[in-house]
């Protein structure tokens, strides 16, 4: 098996399209190689070598170290240099590299190969003993830690120490002999720690740097990052080994990272940050504060430190040409590092650059347009779900603002919530409902939870490509990093800004977009969908051939929906509009009526305002198909649950409240969900059937009459398992429309179908149809009586399945294909088989989550149904599901 491939200036063994084997990392470093750009040479241990560890109770592969040694060898011979030659030290860094990159999770060790010999050659060769001494110590100290489970407080401590007795201040005022002296405190303390001299031999330090990074592939930190982004612990992580290149060998050198178009915005021009005489994780890290890479973008941020292009203009030169020259060959925004050594450039990274949802469209728009990819290409470079951000508000710019103070714009859009100081509490306070803004001086991997939990994020140090910024353009969390006026005080929970103080739990808002952190709640505003927004939704909308519908049943969610681009309503739920203050009453002593009777005269009561509110959501609606879902939950949903109210329905029906309670305990059901409602309710209670009906098909009168327009309503029997309940609802329907008709001289347009969302109802389908002009299936029933699986309770134990791996995804967020689909498969196939023109949609929630859309499209579904705000996602969805 080969499990090492090498690569350097002008060969490599690998290439781009082997992520899998060498992960993303490797892959393009080979790639990079080809390019012929100046890559340090290495080699990849591929992510086969990472399985196989963990397979053969964590030990290498019998001829790995062969294959190393061969590998090591060639890279000794481009670098020119020698592993642990003191004449002519090579030195290495390790790092890992997954096929998804999991920025910041996993160990790397830099430096690698010194020792007091190679230390001293350093020192010699480079001209340099200072650099020598101070990378000794950096290597000490990382690999102490890393490699060797080291708290690094220890060396911190010595650093600060000594810092204390010479009078120091900064790192920069520690001399070479300083740093020689710091290496040899280390090391004693490091012996002292482990109880064994620091290991001194190179090849034993590059064993123990390789065996540290694949075991940090199964680090808690590092699983709960592959859990929140559904990255499988089998791929494995592949790990580099590479030339050290040294970007802090004085004033000529530098290192730096930059995408080569600007990801939160998306716009065109390359946006980076980069600092002279320092090493890569010093940008990351948010130790320094970085300068711009260009003078525009100098310009822009009002930035008085010279930019790399005035500073550096020949390493700029011939960095924005290996830019444009891996933009054009990736066909796709990247995110690329570098270092300069003296002058010299070296690339030391490529990848697919993580962007923000606006940022996403832009560039995926703005590269259409430039001719790089097509449409339908910049169709699919689009997260469906990563919309979500965009459809949301943002602050309302004419609010009144109380700004605190004002960081960088490092994540896009606003969000409020209450100050939380520590990424475990932010969790906890997300988890009980409480909504929190994380605020840290800096946050590393492990404050990814809180980051997550949390609606926004303020770091205090670090810049646009620290790992706040990254990760929170990733997750979509609005972010303001580098607000370096505000003081936190995490003992005492709390921060100063100015002359102001926060305190834990009080209110602000965080307007990502321009960098502000205002005190208490801000105004609000829906989003704007102009722009690329609409160019791609354009696109998407030529690919599908789904349409969209949307869940809706208020006026104000018909027209939010309409706005997205909702193509008709796929379920209006009327139980709610039961609710409403002026008919809650009314609806109440319906249900509490002994006998027929009183129940018509409380529907009497209750026909004009549902009437009313079907004629608001065909005036919005046009002429737009309405399915119209009638009374489904059962009735003990609606009764009174106080004496008050139990008071006020007595009132109302002159009942005395004894015989009210008695009917309301009559109406208790041990399994409602399996009880008295859906259709059964109709087969019970027609009046209630008839009277919904008679509302939707005279506002239907009604409307058209007054708007000329001639709505369609598609009447919608829930829980239907026979074909008999259907036909005998439907008669009574039919019965209702054609009284209307006679009545008022006009015909309404309209359909009568079934939900499908109980197993039987699949597998009779063909059945059903003889009676249904549509079929909408209603997968959350579906799954929960497929599965028996109670949707209000699954909750509670569902994470346990998903641990243990029992179920992948949560089967009421994605539509179980393999059991819940295959019922759908077959009511499919039964239904159109019997009525070949029957009308298929989906209304359960799956009807706007993408991969379940890709499914409703496999099976050939007309329409998914899903709520205002998902209508966006659906339609991208339903576009990449036809592509
Ligand atoms: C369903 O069961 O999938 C459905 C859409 O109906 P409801 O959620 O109202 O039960
Ligand atoms: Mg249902």
């Amino acid at each position: 098996n080969k499990w090492v491939y090498a690569f350097g200036a002008g060969y490599s063994e690998g290439e781009a399209g082997m992520r899998e084997l060498l992960g993303g990392k490797g892959a393009n470093l080979a790639e990079m190689a080809t390019l012929g750009l100046p890559v340090p040479p290495g080699f990849t241990l591929t992510t086969q070598v990472c399985t196989a560890f963990y397979e053969n109770k964590r030990q290498f592969p019998a001829d790995l170290n062969e294959q190393v040694e061969t590998a090591l060898a060639k890279l000794e011979a481009t670098a020119g240099k020698v592993l642990g030659d003191p004449a002519n030290p090579l030195l290495v860094s390790v790092r890992s590299g997954g096929r998804a990159s999991m920025p910041g999770m996993m160990d790397t060790v830099l430096n690698l190969g010194l020792n007091d010999e190679t230390a001293a050659g350093l020192a010699e060769l480079s001209g340099d003993r200072r650099f020598a001494y101070d990378s000794y110590r950096r290597f000490i100290q990382m690999y102490s830690d890393v490699v060797l489970g080291v708290d690094h407080a220890i060396f911190e401590d010595i650093l600060d120490g000594f810092k204390d007795e010479n009078d120091y201040s900064l790192d920069t005022d520690l001399s070479a002999d300083d740093w020689e002296q710091i290496v040899s405190r280390y090391k004693t303390a490091a012996a002292t720690a482990l109880g064994r001299p620091f290991p001194t031999d190179p090849r034993e330090q590059l064993w123990g740097a390789i065996g540290a990074v694949f075991m940090s592939w199964m680090t808690e930190r590092a699983k709960t990052y592959r859990r929140l982004h559904d990255i499988p612990a089998s791929w494995g992580t592949a790990v580099n080994v590479q030339a050290m290149v040294f970007g802090n060998m004085g004033e000529t050198s530098a290192t730096g990272v930059a995408f080569t178009r600007d990801p939160s915005t998306g716009d065109s021009g390359y946006y980076g940050e980069f600092l002279v005489n320092a090493q890569g994780e010093d940008v990351v890290a948010g130790i320094r504060t970085p300068q711009c890479l260009t003078e525009a973008m100098r310009e822009r941020m009002g930035d008085h430190s010279p930019s790399m292009e005035a500073a550096m203009p020949e390493s700029y030169a011939e960095l924005s040409a290996a830019f444009d020259k891996l933009e054009r060959h990736y066909r796709d925004m990247q995110d690329i590092e570098f270092t300069v050594e003296r002058g010299r450039l070296w690339m030391l990274q490529t990848r697919t650059g993580k962007r923000t949802a606006k940022a996403a469209l832009r560039i995926a728009t703005d590269m259409a347009q430039e001719g790089l990819i097509t449409e339908e290409e910049a169709v699919m470079r689009i997260d469906p779900s990563h919309l979500d951000q965009l459809l949301h508000p943002t602050l309302d710019p004419k609010a009144e603002r109380d700004v605190l103070t004002t960081g960088l714009p490092a994540s896009p859009g606003a969000a409020t919530g209450r100050v939380v100081f520590d990424s475990d509490e932010a969790e906890e306070r997300a988890k009980a409902g409480e909504k929190v803004i994380l605020v840290r001086i800096e946050t590393s991997p492990e404050d990814i939870h809180g980051m997550h939990a949390a609606e926004g994020i303020v770091t205090a140090r670090g810049g646009m490509t620290s790992h706040a910024a990254v990760v929170a353009r990733g997750m979509g969390r609005p972010c303001v990093s580098g607000a370096g006026q505000i003081k936190i005080d995490y003992a005492k929970k709390l921060f100063m800004v100015g002359r102001r103080t926060v305190h834990d739990g009080e209110m602000v808002t965080i307007d990502g977009s321009n960098g502000q952190v205002l005190y208490g709640e801000a105004k609000m505003i829906k989003p704007e969908l102009t722009g690329e927004f609409a160019i791609l939704m354009g696109w998407a909308d030529k690919t599908r051939r789904m349409k969209v519908r949307a869940n809706a049943e208020t006026p104000q969610d018909c027209q939010t929906a309409v706005e997205f681009g909702a193509e008709g309503i796929g379920l209006c739920r009327t139980e709610h509009m039961f609710f409403d203050a002026d008919r809650i009453a009314a609806v109440r002593e319906m249900i509490l009526s002994n006998d027929q009777d009183g129940r018509v005269t409380a529907l009497d009561k209750i026909l004009p305002m549902q009437r009313d509110d079907f004629a608001q959501i065909f005036r919005i609606m046009g002429e737009l198909p309405c399915t119209i879902r009638l009374l489904d939950p059962p009735l003990h949903e609606f009764l009174p649950h106080t004496e008050e109210d139990v008071m006020d329905v007595a009132t109302a029906t002159g009942l005395p409240a004894e015989q009210l309670m008695a009917r309301a305990r009559d109406l208790a059901e041990s399994n409602p969900m399996l009880g008295h409602r859906g259709c059964r309710l109709g087969i019970t209670f027609p009046e209630i059937y008839e009277m919904q009906a008679r509302a939707i098909f005279e506002a239907q009168i009604a409307v058209e009459k007054e708007t000329g327009f001639q709505p369609l309503a598609e009447v919608m029997i829930p829980l239907v398992a026979t074909v008999a309940e259907l036909s005998i609802l439907k008669a009574r329907v039919a019965g209702v429309a054609q009284a209307v008709a006679e009545e008022t001289g006009a015909k309404p347009k309209y359909l009568i179908g079934t939900m499908i969302e109980l197993p039987r109802a699949c597998l009779m389908s063909g059945e059903i149809a003889k009676d249904a002009e549509f079929f909408s299936f209603g997968t959350n029933d579906l799954t929960q009586t497929t599965f028996g699986l109670s949707r209000d309770d699954a909750g509670k134990f569902l994470g346990d399945y998903l641990e243990a791996g029992i179920l992948e995804k949560d089967p009421f967020v994605t539509i179980d294909r393999d059991g819940v689909g295959d019922l759908v498969r077959i009511a499919v196939e039964r239904g159109r088989a019997t009525r070949p023109e029957l009308k298929l949609g989906i209304c359960g929630e799956h009807g706007g989550d993408p991969a379940s859309i890709d499914f409703c499209e496999d099976v050939g579904l007309d329409y998914v149904s899903c709520s205002p705000y998902r209508v966006p996602i659906a339609r991208l969805a339903a576009a990449q599901a036809n592509l």
